[in-house]
């Protein structure tokens, strides 16, 4: 395995670097001679760069670094459209969900994953946490690598070019002392001693981080919280839980333990700075001090949880009192930070009936810095020198952002952008998507086309 290093110039018509759009910015690049590498980084930021210099890769539009995707579960790329027809819950869609579930196999998972993986790529997405819980063969019969399901993710993210935190999911129970049912045994290691173990041989590599999840504390008993978290600690990983996605949760967890899902996460240790609740939708005011107080996470999923009708989490609260924000995509009722990013905002207008709770820079840095930093990429998501070369360009000359001064770039790609205005993204400082159109995965509309029908036969 070769070791040179080579330099490469990217020239970027404006860059957003933190606090204001920036015109004309060169960034020189390290990066090794291994052409399947991801490990570039910004060695050197040359603001006053006018023109591009001799050589250099030119990126016309902002460019943003790249986009974290801190919450997904792939497989429900394959439920879009189909879960529009008819009405019902959270607990209805749950249903068509464990369907689709029940038929993944780890070469179909790889399949759909690697679509959607690069569908991500296209959408500005360069680093993705996959909160992953099929990991057993239907009924609950592991694999003969007990990990393939979690390698096979792993794989699909390498081949579709982004980065992977591996979020490995404890799923034990399938209510407050309830067994795992039919759908739910493929998910269960029967004990979080046997998800330990089974999780302590994943390996990282240059584009994949290890991390830990509790499903819910529907889905992981009380007792047994401390395992997972200890897990965590141990390893200095990061740990997401879901967190009060639904009232009937919160109702169970009260009748079971007599106290909310927050407070019982504290209790058991669960809570703290590498902690990310995902969706802190449904809580008393004691559940966001603890929250804050605690450092821990929150990573809004706004376009799904409008798409399940889980009512809209108290973001702004949660982030005064200390708790960094991510977003995530979740069940890809469609793939785009953009809108998750203006959707937490336009969300809390609806509520509150006045505008503006977030600038546009805590926005971006929900959607970059910190949403990398929930995934355990302490050193991503800025346009800075040291930072991992992850950027993606949006076109300030499409049908929605022409117009505005481009030094409003910012404002008008987080609130009228979309994932089709992403023209460049580049991760470890290579092109993963150039002119809109995917490096590594030819055709990816029929990439999907194909696993998702696959997946309905
Ligand atoms: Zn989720």
């Amino acid at each position: 395995m070769t070791t040179t290093e080579r330099t490469r110039t990217y020239w970027l018509e404006h860059a957003w670097l933190g606090t204001h759009v920036e015109p004309g910015v060169a960034l020189t690049v390290s990066v090794s001679g291994s052409a399947a590498g991801r490990d570039g980084r910004i060695t050197a930021v040359h603001q006053g760069t006018p023109a591009p210099p001799p050589g250099a890769e030119i990126l016309r539009g902002l460019t943003l670094p790249g986009l974290a995707n801190a919450h997904s579960h792939a497989f429900h790329r394959a439920l879009r459209g189909t879960v529009q027809v008819g009405s019902g819950t959270f607990w209805t869609w749950r249903e068509v969900m464990y369907s689709v579930a029940d038929r993944l196999t780890p070469e179909s998972y790889h399949e759909l994953a690697r679509a959607v993986y690069a569908e991500m790529a296209l959408a500005g997405i360069t680093a993705v946490g996959e909160f992953h819980y099929v990991h057993h063969a239907p009924g609950g019969t592991p694999y003969a690598d007990p990990n393939v399901m979690g390698e096979a993710l792993i794989e699909a993210a390498a081949e579709a070019g982004i980065r992977i935190t591996l979020l490995d999911t404890c799923y034990l129970s399938s209510g407050f002392g309830e067994p795992p049912g039919a759908h739910q045994l493929r998910f269960s290691d029967g004990t979080a001693e046997a998800w330990a173990e089974r999780c302590s041989v994943l390996k990282e590599r240059d584009h994949a981080r290890i991390g830990a999840a509790v499903h819910s504390v529907r889905a992981v008993p009380a007792d047994q919280l401390a395992t997972v978290a200890r897990w965590a600690e141990e390893r200095r990983a990061p740990l997401h839980v879901h967190l009060s996605e639904q009232t009937a949760e919160n109702d169970g967890c009260r009748e079971a333990h007599g106290r909310t899902p927050a407070r019982l996460l504290a209790d058991h240790g669960v809570l703290g700075p590498r902690t990310t609740g995902v969706h802190n939708t449904h809580l008393t005011d004691e559940d966001i001090a603890l929250i804050g107080g605690s450092g821990t996470g929150t990573c809004m999923c706004p376009t799904t949880e409008r798409d399940l009708a889980d009512g809209i989490g108290p973001a702004a609260a949660l982030q005064s009192a200390g708790s960094p924000l991510s977003l995530g995509s979740d069940s890809h009722a469609v793939i785009d930070l953009l809108e998750e990013a203006r959707a937490m905002e336009l969300n809390e207008r609806l509520r509150t009936r006045t505008r503006g709770h977030w600038t546009t820079a805590a926005l971006l840095r929900a959607a970059t810095a910190d949403g990398h930093a929930a995934l355990g990429w302490d050193d991503t998501g800025t346009i800075e020198a040291g930072a991992r070369a992850d950027f993606t360009t949006i076109a300030l000359d499409s049908v929605r952002t022409a117009g505005p001064l481009p030094r409003l770039g910012a404002e008008t790609a987080v609130f009228a952008a979309t994932a089709a205005d992403v023209r460049h993204t580049i991760v470890g400082g290579r092109h993963v998507v150039r002119d809109g159109a995917h490096t590594l995965v030819p055709d990816v509309p029929q990439a999907l086309a194909r696993a998702v029908s696959a997946l309905r036969a």
